[in-house]
């Protein structure tokens, strides 16, 4: 079972009250993002089964309609086996860049609502609405009128939870999928967390959860009925955190949400940059650095950006929507060397800072990413892996780029730093 699906199976809704009294922090989630922007230009896929993701063998689902679900379809599934469940779905690669410019248009439409949001993903944010309500009205009537707003728009869905807390919010967003929204009152937190199951929780990975079973919590509310001193004891600080969690409680304030989602590194040069080998050299560090970060935290990115800052400190961006998600360096580097290079050419000028940056983090376990390790092609990850237990013991000096690139004979005569 997806953890969306976990997410819906829980107690009655209808019960839950409609007082939204301090209820001001929402979860904003698009309904099947990827394949509803696709749509837009395809009207008349609408309806039907449809997939957006890599065709290849590496390829895993983006995103599915909802027709593509009912056939057990999900996100984050390799894409051999979503066309085994679902032969007849129309399969759609990613258009890159259309995601963002349409991401760019909703989060125009967050902003007139309150500066005080969070973007999490592409498609997702927490939006704090508490310095809204005297002039735009009460939660519950603020969220529907930004959905009503959202759809004239862009043409797009959005799912939205109403809650006290991001947990309670993302939770009830979930919940309210797709086309709709959910507030959960401050006095129905109980009701509404009680019965869901503990996996529906986020942070509670599979193995979290054989240890939950071990003690016999099945469900959020058994986790809310222990002691908090015991949590701590038996899970640490992660433990900390799921009983705050079970308690519709935040743990860190909205930063911290966001660095969860995503992992970057940025360097400034000491002058400014043109040469093409020494921004690639720049290029390859900081995609180790960011897939390395990527692996400790058991992820693997979908989205990757650029960050391409010129000596007159005009930043340009680019996002790139991965077939296959990745925590590799070496892919990371080959996905973003293009973007790089096209905006050096356009630009002809020094570069002052550069940046990469890992989205859209999903858990390594649910990628399908190991499928690709039986396939006779090397991927180059256990090389990469093995570079990890290296830095532990001897830092990041001892990483050479040479040993990042070595399974790739191809690249010898990109740059001096590639040999
Ligand atoms: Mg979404």
């Amino acid at each position: 079972m997806s953890r969306k699906q976990l997410a819906r199976s829980g107690g009655d809704l209808s019960r839950l009250g409609t007082d939204d009294t301090g209820a001001t922090m929402l979860h904003l989630d698009m309904d099947s993002f990827f394949v509803s922007v696709e749509l837009l230009s395809r009207p008349e896929l609408v309806g039907r089964p449809v997939i957006v993701g890599g065709r290849s063998g590496r390829g895993v689902v983006v995103s599915a309609s909802y027709e593509a679900r009912e056939f057990g379809v999900h996100a984050a599934m390799p894409m051999g086996r979503a066309m085994n469940l679902c032969p007849f779905a129309e399969v759609i690669p990613p258009s890159h860049g259309l995601y963002s410019s349409y991401s760019q248009k909703v989060f125009d439409l967050v902003a007139q609502v309150t500066p005080d949001f969070q973007q999490v993903s592409v498609d997702e944010a927490y939006i704090d609405v508490s310095a809204a309500v005297r002039r735009l009205g009460s939660p519950v009537r603020i969220t529907s009128q930004l959905r009503a707003e959202i759809e004239a728009q862009t043409g797009l869905s959005a799912s939205v939870g109403i809650a006290g807390s991001r947990v309670v919010a993302k939770l009830a967003s979930t919940r309210a999928k797709p086309h709709g929204q959910l507030l959960v009152p401050l006095s129905a937190t109980r009701e509404f967390l009680d019965p869901m199951p503990i996996e529906a929780l986020p942070g509670v990975g599979e193995k979290t959860k054989e240890g939950f079973f071990r003690y016999g919590i099945r469900l959020i509310g058994d986790l809310a009925a222990v002691d908090e001193a015991w949590a701590g004891r038996v899970f640490g600080a992660h433990g900390h955190h799921l009983w705050r969690s079970a308690h519709g409680l935040d743990s860190h304030g909205m930063d911290r949400q966001v660095k969860d989602r995503s992992i970057s590194a940025e360097h400034t040069f000491n002058e400014d940059v043109w040469d093409l080998s020494q921004l690639e050299h720049e290029l390859l560090r900081l995609a180790d650095k960011v897939a390395h970060r990527v692996r400790a935290d058991g992820k693997v990115a979908t989205t990757l950006g650029l960050k391409y800052r010129l000596a007159d400190f005009t930043t340009l961006s680019r996002s790139i929507t991965l077939d296959a998600p990745t925590d590799l360096a070496r892919e990371i580097y080959e996905a973003l060397r293009p973007a790089m290079r096209n905006l050096r050419e356009q630009k002809s000028k020094g570069v002052r800072l550069l940046g990469v940056r890992a989205a859209g983090l999903m858990d390594f376990s649910a990628s399908g990413r190991q499928v690709r390790l039986d396939e006779a092609e090397d991927s180059g990850r256990e090389a990469e892996v093995a570079l990890d237990d290296v830095r532990k013991k001897f830092g990041t000096a001892a990483i050479s780029q040479a040993s990042l690139l070595r399974k790739r004979p191809e690249h010898d005569n990109t740059g001096p730093d590639h040999v």
